[in-house]
């Protein structure tokens, strides 16, 4: 497997000397039994996180390749408008049913390539941050494979690099469109575009809104797109209807697979669940891949190498690991 050259990966003294007294594994509530907010952790203002020196050096080394590069997600000019529309004076009614139906045709015609609602939980809600809207609309991005394999990002090839960058821009793009949609209808509408962090954590509210199940990897997998794509978000006060999660067989495939936890260079993946803030999941020891992370300007390895991002790889293999659930309940 090509990464597992840098397996014997160890943080530079640079790097270890920004780490705080407190583990982003405690700040992120790994082995805690209570359910609670998750903790900023990553991300934010640097100057308001433990490890935000950790943060500023990711900024320090991708300043040095900016000049390699295509496309950065700082390019504001192609994120979209910077601020968004102002309300319609009037607010149209329509049914719940109606209104999810229309999002999503105009989302999926204008940009997005992936788009589930749900109702938001306070659970993903980051400590000291408050969102008074109800629902989320999710807006999946596709990204290229490819371009990603071609990581991590170097000198010699900033590819992945570049491709993240351009679909994150995207995702804003795709996501300011569908919160001046509802506006324009009269409703209140955020987007909240990635990078960076916001006020509340997306992954859980993708897997809810039924956009894909979470890989060992700690992303989100999707039946069509493997775990090659990234997120953004609406919220809004609009009535809406909630989409349901769906199971496409992604943990079972997980429990048997070891490729993302063998390609990892600092072996930050647990083979097994973890105890998060109340809930056994998929976890990945934040102080182990973040020197490696920030070293190679955000890896991306183990969504490159996860055997559903590969083209055309996840329907089939949905299909597969549904057929197979279906056969051993038959037995
Ligand atoms: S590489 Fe394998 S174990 Fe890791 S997330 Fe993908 S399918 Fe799951
Ligand atoms: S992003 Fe982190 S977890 Fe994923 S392969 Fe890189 S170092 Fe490992």
């Amino acid at each position: 497997m090509k990464a597992t050259k840098y397996r014997d990966y160890q943080p530079g003294e640079d790097q270890l000397a920004l780490f705080p007294d407190i583990s982003g594994n405690t700040v992120n509530g790994l082995g805690q039994k209570l359910r609670k907010r998750p903790t900023p952790l990553y991300w934010f203002d640097p100057d308001t996180i433990p490890h935000g020196k950790l943060q500023k050096y990711f900024y320090e080394n991708a300043g040095k390749l900016a000049h390699l590069r295509k496309e950065t997600s700082i390019d504001q000019h192609k994120r979209g408008p910077t601020t968004l529309a102002d309300l319609a004076a009037e607010k149209q009614e329509d049914t719940p049913e109606n209104w999810s139906r229309r999002i999503k045709e105009f989302a999926l015609a204008n940009e997005s390539d992936l788009i589930g609602i749900t109702r938001i939980k306070d659970e993903w809600i980051y400590e000291g941050h408050e969102v008074d809207d109800k629902w989320i609309i999710v807006v999946g991005i596709a990204m290229d494979q490819r371009e990603l394999a071609k990581g991590p990002p170097r000198e010699e090839d900033v590819s992945s690099a570049d491709e993240v960058s351009k679909q994150y821009n995207r995702a804003a793009r795709a996501s300011k469109a569908v919160a001046n949609w509802i506006r324009s209808k009269g409703w209140p509408a955020d987007a909240r575009t990635g990078p960076m962090a916001g006020d509340l954590i997306m992954i859980p509210a993708a897997i809810e809104s039924g956009m894909g199940q979470l890989g060992k990897h700690g992303s989100v997998i999707n039946d069509v797109y493997g775990a090659s794509f990234r997120l953004a978000s609406v919220t809004t006060s609009l009535p809406l209807v909630a989409d349901s999660p769906r199971d496409i067989g992604v943990d079972d495939f997980c429990s048997h697979c070891q490729v993302c936890t063998n390609t990892c260079p600092p072996d930050a993946i647990f083979p097994e669940k973890q105890l998060v803030r109340g809930e056994m999941k998929w976890y990945v020891n934040f102080d182990k891949c973040i020197p490696y992370f920030n070293d190679t300007l955000a890896c991306g390895i183990c969504i490159a190498e996860c055997p559903w991002s590969l083209p055309g790889v996840a329907p089939r293999l949905t299909q597969k690991m549904l057929r197979r659930r279906e056969k051993k309940s038959r037995l």
